[in-house]
């Protein structure tokens, strides 16, 4: 089995995970713009004075996902690979257990061909498993790679919790299983079809194919808008460190100063995007935006308008606001 892929392999699944999560971002964003058409608190606001402010919001938000994921990516691609590389190398260098005889008939046992990796999640030591056959008897066992015999439990009785005798028999692509209780009257038959769990394993390959698809096409369409380039991730890291001491030295500034720019600014926002983040995001975010990525940002409001200086508003609409 392949455990590890090409590098490309992870940097598309990151990708689409992040194409994903801004294409999530914009639909909420077009639920708050719809919500704010019929919404009673804003009913003064302009329909396209609605529509700009959440486009502002949007676009903000944007930035923090592409930026913070951005971020993120060459680590958890390591992280990923390296994951991999364990379990690829676990599997294909791992030497085959000798001397391994039958439990039955103590002759000697001989590997044939499968083997596969432990992955029961109660275990942590990953552990490669190996199929033995009996050289004398028709015995099949795993054995694991250090030797020891893997012991399936005993099928139990759910009425006196003794061992059930399990017999099985098949015919053509129906095997069918029967339990016993030698000390209760319990007994139970199971009837495997292969023949359908075939069919629903083709479906389920049918379904992943299409959903690579699906994320192909996705990638195709919005990588290059979501997934930064190492230039502009590097742009938008720094500007969300910067924003973080901007907030602090503005909050510093601002105490120093009683100008009427400081106050013609706090009136925009506050009339604004303020409010209309109070009345439509809040609520939201409870509803089901438990795992917004704003929410380990510290996005009061002082940070949010510098925010939107820093990024969405035009330059003439930021003059003036000051020549005013
Ligand atoms: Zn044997
Ligand atoms: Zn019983």
């Amino acid at each position: 089995m392949q455990y590890l892929y090409d590098k490309q392999h992870y940097i598309d699944r990151y990708d689409l995970h992040t194409v994903e999560e801004c294409l999530d971002a914009v639909k909420m964003f077009q639920n708050i713009y719809q919500k704010s058409l019929t919404s009673d608190e804003l009913k003064d606001l302009p329909e396209e004075e609605k529509l700009r402010n959440v486009n502002l919001m949007l676009s903000r938000h944007l930035f923090v996902i592409k930026g913070i994921r951005y971020e993120k990516k060459q680590e958890t691609i390591q992280k990923w690979m390296s994951e991999d590389k364990v379990q690829q190398d676990k599997q294909d260098f791992t030497p085959t257990p000798e001397g391994i005889y039958c439990p039955l008939c103590n002759s000697s046992m001989y590997f044939s061909i499968t083997k596969h990796l432990d992955s029961t999640y109660d275990n942590p030591i990953l552990r490669l498993m190996f199929l033995f056959k009996c050289s004398k008897c028709e015995k099949q066992q795993w054995v694991y790679d250090d030797g020891e015999i893997r012991v399936s439990k005993p099928d139990l009785c759910p009425k006196c919790r003794k061992e059930l005798d399990v017999t099985g028999s098949r015919k053509g692509k129906v095997i069918t299983t029967l339990y016993k209780c030698k000390y209760c009257s319990y007994s139970k038959k199971d009837i495997l079809d292969l023949a359908k769990s075939d069919k629903e394993h083709k479906k389920w390959e049918e379904e992943q194919k299409k959903k690579r698809d699906e994320g192909k096409k996705l990638l195709e369409k919005y990588r290059t808008e979501f997934c930064l380039s190492d230039k502009e991730g590097k742009e938008h890291v720094e500007t969300l460190e910067a924003m973080e001491v901007a907030n602090v030295i503005h909050d510093e500034e601002m105490q120093k100063y009683d100008d009427p720019v400081y106050e013609r600014v706090s009136k925009l926002k506050k009339t604004t995007i303020v409010d209309l983040e109070k009345l439509l995001i809040e609520p939201l975010e409870k509803a089901n935006m438990s795992n917004s990525p704003l929410k380990n940002q510290k996005w009061d409001s002082t940070l949010s308008f510098l925010f939107l200086f820093k990024i969405a508003i035009p330059r003439e609409e930021i003059e003036s606001v000051f020549r005013n």
